[in-house]
């Protein structure tokens, strides 16, 4: 898929006055491990350095958007509550883990993966006291989004997020009603952790060049929430579907990108050397178009039905190559 009428890379919106560059509050270039920082969404309502920008999109978002919006924050009130006094005992991390993800599934998630909870996925200034999260996955409907970056694909974002808040929520609240701690973080409301890189770890996808995960089969055409718990759970393992293989010659989402905020090279962020999105360039155009996604809709593993065999593919190719990747 590719916009059949992409916006022009030169637009007219800018800073007036510019804040501290976002490249720079996230580490851009920084040899030195250290945790991430909010730049522009916080839904504690802190001081942010893009807060003005931030404010702006929130005031400017159409109402297909903000319904959805409210009706979501709305639901996470629910987040947390009373832990049941009687726990279920929990032997058995494997089974626990076998019985949560069936739990997840019948609430309607279409990706599940567990993982313990590292300190790369927690934000600077914020403690998390669980040991696992459990990473659900709900993809959006492609009909909406193919009109990226229109309103109504922003609607689209919006009523996903608010699905997959409520199989987080619900889950959590099953978890507590089990005797064990539990507390589900959607959108807009993850203010301590990083869901992208919980989930690569919980084995629901690779990073793409656009910056996005990229699942096998949704490609990056859905949206996270995730539980966090201490109910002792099996862990997944990270995935290999063979995403860099094709995006070390793809260029899609970087031509396509309207404000040119991606790059064919991996960067050095907080340490890492990985595919990273220009905040600068980027993050003006999304709050200009409420959300933007042009580069995850236009990416070849966003394709419906296209995904397993890409990946198989790409995989066959590098085995007869000899050049097998280790995990
Ligand atoms: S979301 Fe950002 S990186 Fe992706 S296409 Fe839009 S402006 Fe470019
Ligand atoms: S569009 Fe191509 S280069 Fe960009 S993330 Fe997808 S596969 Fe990788």
């Amino acid at each position: 898929m590719k916009p059949s009428d992409p916006p022009p890379p030169e637009y007219a919106f800018a800073y007036h006055s510019p804040p501290a560059s976002g490249n720079d509050i996230n580490g851009l270039g920084v040899t030195e491990s250290r945790r991430a920082e909010h730049v522009f969404h916080d839904a504690t309502g802190g001081p942010l350095p893009h807060h003005a920008l931030d404010a702006f999109f929130s005031y400017i978002n159409p109402w297909g958007v903000v319904r959805h919006l409210l009706a979501n924050t709305w639901r996470l009130r629910k987040q947390d509550g009373p832990v049941n006094p009687e726990r279920v005992a929990a032997n058995d991390p494997e089974k626990m883990a076998g019985e949560i993800k069936a739990e997840a599934t019948r609430l309607g998630a279409e990706l599940v993966g567990i993982t313990e909870i590292t300190d790369e996925a927690i934000y600077e200034g914020h403690e998390v006291s669980y040991r696992y999260a459990i990473c659900i996955g709900l993809s959006m409907d492609r009909n909406e989004m193919v009109h990226v970056p229109q309103t109504r694909a922003a609607v689209e974002v919006m009523r996903c997020y608010r699905r997959v808040s409520r199989i987080a929520v619900e889950l959590g609240e099953k978890i507590r009603s089990m005797g064990w701690p539990a507390r589900a973080y959607g959108n807009p409301n993850s203010t301590d952790i990083l869901h992208i890189p919980l989930a690569i770890q919980a084995g629901l996808g690779q990073l793409g060049k656009h910056g996005s995960i990229i699942n096998r089969t949704f490609g990056s055409n859905f949206r996270l929430a995730a539980v966090l718990t201490d109910l002792p759970l099996a862990t997944d393992r990270p995935v290999d579907i063979g995403v860099d293989d094709l995006c070390l010659t793809c260029r899609r989402c970087v031509i396509d990108c309207p404000p040119q905020a991606l790059s064919d090279e991996k960067q050095l962020v907080r340490g890492t050397t990985k595919w990273y999105v220009d905040f600068d360039k980027c993050v003006p155009y999304f709050v200009k178009t409420f959300g933007c996604a042009i580069c995850i809709e236009v990416c070849p593993w966003s394709e419906p039905g296209r995904g397993p065999g890409l990946s198989d593919r790409l995989l066959a190719r590098r085995s007869t190559s000899g050049n097998d990747r280790e995990d």
